[in-house]
């Protein structure tokens, strides 16, 4: 079929420049739209639900820059507060008021938590959380979960070898074998695989980290039992659970997926909504436990840009905005008929297609499963018929992040009619993916 592709000439220039300059024309890998049609967009301009590319062609977003614009782009609260902090200078490696009062807001909202670090990116907030489990346990092994993303740093780029439980292997060269044999990897949603790991590491994991909604590959959701029983465990064998909400924090309500799902972790780390799309992640836990920090404890963590006043001032902006009454139940609703109505579509017309959801995050599943809960449940087949969707998609004026393995986000700047104009294109898309 003759597809009338829009217009990338101006991205297409501007990525054949970017490739002379950055491996793979890009900063970040799955900015290169290696798993969809066309090549990359370069995006010019933002305004609530809205994004420009270089070429004019205009995008209602739902990757919303991979979660972070909970509030939309461009949001004038937080433009206003980041503009006014920045007259006073960017940055000064000394404490600043700002930081006080970011930490004010979120721990006095969040029961989960007494003690933060501001750190500049999630990895980094997750790489100083394993760091501090380790110090705190004074144990070395690690234990997470394949299908769960938590950043680039060496322990946790790690697969799953074949087995129940098993060592992982490294999923990038450069991670030296050594570090990734500190971190077993198993199966989401198993708890089999659980006691044998911790049969086998008898006294030696330091902490089990997991996205408690896992989003970095589908939305594979666990239920509350197993969150629970990852808990119960972790307590009976002196292990830290560590929840990394970099996604999930400030998404799925403010105290995130363990206010969700009450459940205490004993490490929690965000990213994303914290920062107000200004570079920003944070670890926070316990008084006791964050004591184990320096300079106060043994644990070194430290950065040149933590904690910088415009960054802080846009969190501050954005965390004002999510704790007015109501905030995240109008986000909820706005999300559920967005995905009822898809789904209903999909099933009227018999596809193999399903809306996995939960606050305002989406994943749509090539897919007959009533639920998917384990990396291994994606057909990787399916991929092929998200590429073709996205296309699509992208013709019709619709931007999801450019991978079937990513989840799309609402934010509290789409509009009903944004949504009503999406729900069209995602009907007309699923009619070309399955004609
Ligand atoms: N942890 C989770 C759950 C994430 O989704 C991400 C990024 O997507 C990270 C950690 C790493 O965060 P960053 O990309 O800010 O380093």
């Amino acid at each position: 079929m003759q597809v009338n592709d829009i217009s990338r000439e101006k991205s297409a220039e501007l990525y054949e420049k970017a490739k002379t300059y950055f491996p793979g024309g890009v900063n970040s890998p799955v900015r290169a739209f290696k798993s969809v049609y066309g090549t990359p967009l370069f995006i010019e301009k933002g305004d609530g639900s809205h994004i420009w590319d270089a070429d004019g062609n205009e995008f209602i977003d739902f990757c919303c820059s991979w979660g972070p614009l909970i509030l939309g782009h461009n949001n004038a609260a937080v433009r206003e507060k980041v503009t006014e902090v920045m007259q006073k200078g960017m940055s000064f490696g000394a404490p600043t008021a700002l930081e006080n009062e970011l930490a004010e807001l979120i721990l006095s909202n969040n029961s989960f938590i007494e003690k933060i670090r501001f750190v500049s990116s999630g990895t980094e907030a997750v790489m100083s959380a394993i760091r501090l489990a380790r110090g705190y346990t004074k144990r070395d092994k690690i234990l997470k979960f394949e299908g769960c993303y938590h950043g680039h740093s060496d322990s946790l780029l790690v697969k799953a070898g074949s087995g129940l439980v098993t060592f992982g292997e490294t999923s990038s060269a450069g991670v030296p074998k050594s570090f990734a044999d500190e971190t077993i990897v198993v199966a989401l949603n198993d708890k089999r695989a659980i006691q044998e790991a911790f049969e086998k590491f008898e006294g030696q994991i330091a902490a089990v980290i997991i996205e408690p909604v896992p989003a970095n590959n589908g939305l594979l959701l666990q239920t509350k039992g197993y969150l629970q029983y990852l808990r119960d465990v972790c307590t009976d064998n002196g292990t830290m659970l560590i929840f990394d909400e970099v996604i999930s924090g400030f998404r799925v309500g403010f105290e995130g997926a363990a206010g969700y799902y009450d459940i205490q972790p004993d490490i929690i780390t965000y990213g994303k909504i914290i920062g107000g799309g200004l570079p920003v992640g944070a670890y926070g836990a316990s008084a006791e436990i964050m004591d184990h920090i320096s300079p106060v404890g043994s644990v070194y963590q430290a950065g040149t840009l933590s904690g910088n006043p415009v960054a802080m001032a846009a969190g501050i902006a954005q965390i004002t905005e999510l704790l007015k009454p109501g905030f995240y139940n109008d986000l909820k609703l706005k999300t559920e008929g967005f995905v009822k109505a898809i789904q209903d579509f999909a099933e009227q017309r018999n596809y193999n297609f399903k809306v996995f959801t939960i606050g305002s995050i989406f994943w749509f599943a090539f897919t007959n499963e009533e639920r998917i809960a384990t990396a291994d449940d994606i057909d990787p087949e399916s991929m092929i018929k998200f590429k073709t969707m996205h296309r699509e998609l992208i013709n019709r004026g619709i931007y999801l992040g450019p991978s079937g393995y990513e989840v799309g986000f609402i934010s509290a700047a789409h509009t009903a009619n944004d949504l009503e104009i999406t729900k069209t294109a995602i009907f007309d898309s699923l009619d070309i993916v399955f004609s």
